[in-house]
């Protein structure tokens, strides 16, 4: 036992709690769960795992569909000092193997349906217990419906770990960043007071729970504030329509609103008692960002941030939103931009790597003590991976990851230049520029489209259009059009994909179509 101050999560939420009967979740049937509830059925899922043998620093792996419950299992972990790990859906059997390896979970909760097929991989790799959650049933629901509903928080201190996610993974293997408590508290902390939450506030909550933007930036922020939220399993353009009167604030990915800007039945008069809109984890297009506005009077907000280290930047709540940038580092995120080479500050306005420092950056990467420090420099700064400038006004904007940046003839295209002037076209819907191999270029700029409507523009005629925007060597060799581009739950387009698809478009002998 220790004298000094529990800084396990969960304790900072719950004493900000000022009225428990107060709603934390509104449900579709108008019915509410209060605070109330959150602090006993989060006990309960808090005395299951200890009773299953979960020691504090022991993880548990979720791999289970969006629910309230799995919101209170979350919780209930942190409660019991454990390290939460939650899974993709998505992901299958194999990917789950590898997850599982790697972070040796004593308990893993996974769906009915796929609790058959995932015995053989939790016996492997000794997992003690293999539990499964779907909504509020199934074995590890029907354990907690029978525990106790008060639990003693664990003492955690602030550099304990609370949670380990994996990065995508889109090159080479997945890696497990580790994130301590302070990690997780200091960041909701202060995005609570930048995005100004108070418990007036009602966020449209429709991202998935297994990631970072859905639960730390959007779950966190709402416990701490002490606000409530429209909990949706799904991004659904008629449930967020119908949602939309009833709330304060929506967080979400830039499909989400280019989503709802293309659903005929958005409009005005649905937002009107709104006060935010924040997007992040891939970049909102500023057309996108300026049709919003012109269509609801509302200027989204853009912030950046990653699973390694929860939000960096955002863009003021107060004071210009600047489209096609992330705004401004955080109170307490330190920001520098240095040359991918030589590691050198870049001078002020030049695209470099990102780096960050703060108390929001992870603690390392889950048994790869190299490749952490790989990506640390020497005096704390995060080597994020995404190239960016600063403006001279101090906006920051990312201009695309560093493995995504194409090298045509000796010069840098940043992808999300191109990009944009091509979305800021008539009749495009998506858009995603990537480099494949040239035998002369190195990488040839190629362009991938898809046409909004039938109204499809003509290649030269965008070749046309895009030459008075673009310099000669950023222009697109090559344009292909899609009927839609390959991206994931959070919006981010799969370049790596579009990069293995059209890999031989410039070797003459198996040219793609
Ligand atoms: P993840 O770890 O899945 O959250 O992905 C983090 C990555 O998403 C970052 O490293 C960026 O490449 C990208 N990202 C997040 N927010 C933005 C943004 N507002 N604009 C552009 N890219 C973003």
């Amino acid at each position: 036992m220790t004298n000094r101050a529990n800084e396990n999560l969960f304790c900072r939420i719950a004493a900000g709690i000022t009225n428990p009967q107060s709603p934390l979740v509104h449900r579709s049937d108008n019915s509410t769960i209060s605070y109330l509830n959150m602090l006993r059925r989060s006990a309960q899922y808090a005395n299951v795992l200890v009773e299953l043998g979960m020691k504090p620093g022991d993880r548990l792996a979720v791999q289970v569909e969006k629910s309230i419950d799995a919101l209170f299992l979350y919780l209930g972990c942190i409660r019991a000092g454990g390290v939460y790990l939650p899974l993709n859906t998505g992901y299958l059997d194999r990917e789950v193997d590898y997850f599982v390896a790697d972070a040796k979970p004593v308990i893993f909760v996974c769906t009915g349906e796929r609790r058959s097929s995932l015995e053989e991989i939790a016996g492997n790799n000794g997992v003690a217990h293999l539990e499964n959650l779907d909504d509020d049933t199934g074995s590890l629901a029907k354990k907690a419906d029978e525990a106790d509903t008060s639990f003693e928080d664990i003492y955690r201190s602030g550099d304990d770990l609370a949670a380990i996610l994996y990065t995508s993974g889109t090159t080479g293997r997945s890696k497990g960043a580790m994130l301590t408590h302070n990690n997780l508290y200091s960041n909701a902390f202060t995005l609570v007071d930048h995005w100004q939450f108070s418990t007036n506030d009602v966020l449209l909550h429709a991202l998935p729970i297994y990631h970072t933007h859905g639960l730390f930036v959007a779950c966190n922020i709402t416990l701490l504030s002490g606000a409530s939220m429209i909990f949706q399993n799904q991004f659904r353009v008629k449930d967020i329509l119908s949602a939309l009167p009833n709330a304060t604030v929506m967080m979400g990915v830039p499909t989400f609103y280019t989503r709802l800007l293309s659903a005929p039945a958005f409009n005005r008069d649905l937002v009107g008692q709104m006060r935010l809109f924040i997007s992040g984890s891939a970049p909102l297009s500023p057309q996108t960002h300026k049709d919003f506005a012109k269509l609801t009077g509302h200027t989204i907000l853009e912030r950046y941030g990653m699973t390694e280290t929860n939000m960096n930047t955002s863009n003021p709540y107060d004071g210009e939103r600047r489209a096609g940038t992330v705004g401004f580092p955080l109170p307490g995120v330190e920001i520098r931009i240095s040359d991918q080479v030589t590691g050198d500050p870049v001078e002020n306005g030049d695209v470099g790597m990102i780096e960050i420092r703060g108390p929001n950056v992870f603690k390392g990467y889950w048994q790869m003590p190299e490749k952490t420090a790989k990506e640390f420099r020497d005096d704390g700064f995060f080597i994020s991976g995404d190239l960016g400038q600063i403006d001279k006004d101090g906006y920051i904007a990312i201009v695309g990851r560093d493995k995504d940046l194409i090298i045509s003839g000796g010069f840098n295209v940043y992808p999300a230049e191109v990009e944009n002037a091509i979305d800021a076209l008539e009749g495009i819907d998506d858009v995603a520029v990537i480099g494949v191999p040239h035998a002369d270029f190195g990488e040839g700029v190629t362009a991938i489209i898809v046409a909004a409507g039938d109204n499809v523009p003509g290649v030269e005629d965008i070749k046309d259009q895009l030459s008075r925007e673009l310099a000669r060597f950023k222009m697109p060799k090559e344009i292909f059009f899609v009927d839609a581009l390959p991206r994931n739950k959070m919006g981010k387009v799969q370049k790596n994909q579009l990069r293995d698809k059209y890999r031989n478009t410039y070797f003459a002998s198996s040219r793609t179509s």
